[in-house]
């Protein structure tokens, strides 16, 4: 067998593909694939699976064979390899019968690389498909969707069973199996039913850093919605709704509001249901608001937003859908509209009738939706739990951690609540005392406690701020109480001094939580980026291709921040594969080059971080390279405005950048702020009881304080906390 080196495999890479890194475990499974092991490849949607069997089948000799369960899925694919100038082709019951014959031919005269199957080709007689797969002589099967072969899994489609006999008939062939389905029952069906001996098997993290997560009340929710897409029209995005009467009554709305916008469901035939999702690939139609029907077959890299405007059946399919957003790597937005009438009406949907074993299963389900709904905790951490991967706490991109921290002074409050206490003669428990100060009119309230000076001086809080201020008292020992079944609060010395005003209680608490949090400002350069955008869209025009396979937004990312001048710095940039660099190359430099004579900008493909340095610090977090080109600026001897302007962006992004390096010890603290600031802020931080997020230490901050500071000095922490 041959052995692939990470070198050679990453040259591949680049020149196939025009990528300069394997992501999460691409590399391992790649190496495995290519060793002739059977594999099995769990990775988060969006994750990169494909490449994992298209890398090897372009290395291996003669054809690999990918079974896909749908057209559209598949279309895009074969559209995405052509564009890398890789041959391949797709069977499928969207064609006629004289082109599958076609394309047979091809393929059986060794002219294609990769021929997609959809399982409704394979015919009922399977000997005549494993006749025909013998002529083609394949290399290597790719099972995609394999969880689809599975009863248990989300996506059972009979059809996939016939994918068993593929063991009997090649049992030295490679097999990969790849699935996002991160349920071990359904792992271990496809390893069974696929008949995979000694499977090798790949876990890849399910975390999707770059989608932040928010829950908002569903309240004048298609207004919120039309305002978050006009803050984000040049963006695409997708919005998941229960029924196909509201996807088609959201899309009216949006329409109306002049946005471009689709409406998708299983009722509409099959002309119309591709025609939307062509024009979605191609940009026709900013949104396209959809059933759950709509996504397995969009493979469309840019969609910067998912709306669930009901909410879903489970954490699955959830997770799944909210996954559609952001495969480029980029910010991209998870937005769920809750509200408890959704969880009462799905509960009669997801009964089933006749079957109180299976119906246990699916309101459990529901319920872990609710609680994920409801949750007042990191929703991050929640999601990655559910999926048995342990998380922190602290996500800082949740709405929960973005929500503002701002420091309370509850002493008034404190003493009122401990005079309540002494004034009942420290014989009650906490909702007791709450009764007492909110002046409840109970017959459990003790007559004589009804004339006391503190009865219904509380009423300017609710239940459960009182009960919060309880709690903060107890925890501070600013009261105590007996160990009893129904404690009694009892008063002690620190509530003494409280009470009579010689000390003060300031606490920490959360604010009302953040909506949607603004996009994070780009971090290059947005007029050139508009220009190559419309560039590509053109040459998508051109040739029918969808834009995002011309190069995906994170290239022109790239594009933007580096501005190549000749076609050995494009081959530097992600995504440009030598094929497109020969192919679309000339038209994207000539834009680069008109833009950057005008502006007097140079190349600064010098300041790409080199990458062996990358790999050397594989635990440290990579330092965007955006970053490098300001410390390089700074190092020359730029001040920072200055550096915003050349590079059109803000100061606090160029502060955050100068922050990285600190951590790394290549900057020096003291040259940013006096000893005082680093203080204060050290003191905030602390305060904060968090070393991840800004806004929270920076609410509890004068506007004194930048960003870019408070970054500078939980860097700074890293290396000397
Ligand atoms: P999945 O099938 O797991 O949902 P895809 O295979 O469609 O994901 O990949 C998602 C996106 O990531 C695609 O646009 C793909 O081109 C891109 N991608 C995959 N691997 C890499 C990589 N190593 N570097 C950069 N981009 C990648
Ligand atoms: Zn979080």
């Amino acid at each position: 067998m041959n052995t692939y080196s990470q070198e050679k495999l990453q040259l591949a890479l680049k020149h196939f593909f025009g990528f300069d890194e394997f992501r999460l475990k691409q590399l391992s499974i790649i190496q495995n694939v290519l060793a002739g092991n059977n594999v099995l490849a769990i990775m988060p949607t969006g994750g990169g699976k494909s490449i994992c069997f298209q890398l090897p089948a372009m290395l291996l000799p003669g054809i690999t064979i990918v079974v896909s369960p749908l057209i559209a899925l598949m279309k895009d694919q074969v559209d995405a390899l052509l564009a890398n100038g890789i041959y391949a082709a797709f069977l499928n019951s969207s064609q006629s019968t004289d082109e599958q014959r076609r394309i047979m031919q091809h393929a059986i005269k060794g002219e294609i690389k990769l021929l997609y199957i959809a399982p409704e080709r394979i015919p009922a007689n399977t000997q005549s498909f494993i006749d025909f797969l013998k002529r083609l002589n394949p290399s290597l099967f790719a099972i995609d969707e394999a969880h689809c072969i599975s009863q248990w899994g989300h996506d059972f489609r009979p059809e996939y069973l016939k994918l068993s006999i593929l063991k009997n008939h090649f049992p030295n062939l490679p097999l990969i199996a790849l699935t996002a389905s991160a349920d071990t029952i359904t792992q271990n069906d496809i390893v069974e039913r696929l008949a995979l001996n000694e499977p090798k098997v790949f876990i890849s993290s399910f975390n999707r850093p770059n989608i932040h997560y928010f829950v908002l009340p569903k309240k004048n929710v298609l207004v919120q919605i039309e305002d978050y897409i006009k803050k984000h029209i040049d963006d695409c995005g997708i919005i998941y709704a229960l029924s196909r009467v509201s996807t088609q009554e959201i899309a009216a709305y949006l329409i109306k509001a002049g946005i471009k916008a689709a409406h998708y469901h299983a009722g509409l035939d099959s002309a119309e249901r591709s025609r939307v999702q062509q024009a979605f690939q191609k940009d026709e139609y900013n949104v396209i608001v959809a059933t759950i029907a709509f996504g397995m077959g969009i493979d469309k890299s840019n969609v910067r937003y998912v709306i669930h405007h009901d909410v879903p059946k489970n954490i699955e399919g959830y997770y799944q859908e909210t996954g559609r957003a952001g495969r480029d790597g980029l910010r991209s937005d998870a937005i769920l509209f809750y509200s408890f009438g959704d969880i009462m009406k799905l509960k009669r949907f997801v009964t089933i009738e006749g079957n109180t074993a299976q119906s246990a299963i699916t309101l459990k389900k529901l319920q872990q939706m609710q609680d994920f709904c409801e949750l007042e905790a990191c929703r991050r951490q929640y999601l990655m739990e559910y999926f048995g991967e342990p998380f922190q706490a602290y996500c800082g991109s949740c709405d929960y951690c973005l929500s503002t921290l701002e420091e309370k002074d509850i002493t008034i409050d404190a003493q009122k609540f401990l005079s309540a206490v002494a004034r009942t003669n420290e014989n009650y428990g906490t909702n007791y005392i709450i009764d007492v100060l909110r002046g409840s009119a109970s017959e459990k309230i003790n007559e004589l406690h009804k004339e006391l000076k503190t009865y219904g001086i509380g009423k300017h809080l609710k239940k459960e701020e009182w009960q919060w201020i309880a709690q903060q008292l107890l925890q501070h020992q600013y009261l105590s109480k007996t160990e009893d079944q129904f404690p009694i609060l009892k008063l002690n010395e620190k509530s003494w001094k409280l009470l009579k005003g010689e000390t003060e209680l300031k606490l920490i608490s959360k604010k009302e939580k953040q909506t949607i949090v603004a996009l994070d400002e780009p971090e290059y350069d947005t007029e050139i980026f508009k220009l190559l955008k419309d560039l590509r869209q053109t040459i998508a025009l051109e040739s029918a291709v969808p834009a995002y396979n011309i190069v995906s937004d994170d290239t022109l990312v790239a594009l933007s921040t580096y501005y190549p001048q000749s076609f050995e710095e494009l081959r530097q940039i992600t995504g440009f594969g030598d094929y497109k660099v020969s192919k679309y190359g000339a038209a994207f430099l000539n834009v680069i080059s008109n833009y950057t004579q005008k502006k007097k900008i140079s190349s600064r493909m010098n300041l790409a971080k080199p990458k062996k340095e990358k790999k050397e610090k594989t635990t440290q977090p990579v330092i965007g390279s955006s970053a490098y080109v300001t410390l390089a600026m700074y190092k020359e001897g730029t001040g920072i405005p200055e550096i915003a302007k050349e590079r059109n962006l803000s100061q606090s992004t160029i502060e955050s950048h100068l922050a990285q390096f600190i951590a790394s010890n290549e900057l020096k603290i003291n040259d940013f702020m006096t000893e005082d600031k680093l203080l204060k802020i050290l003191e905030t931080i602390k305060l904060s009881g968090q070393t991840i997020a800004l806004k929270p230490i920076k609410d509890l901050l004068s506007d004194d304080y930048s960003y870019g500071e408070i970054r500078m000095v939980l860097e700074w922490l890293k290396k000397n906390g």
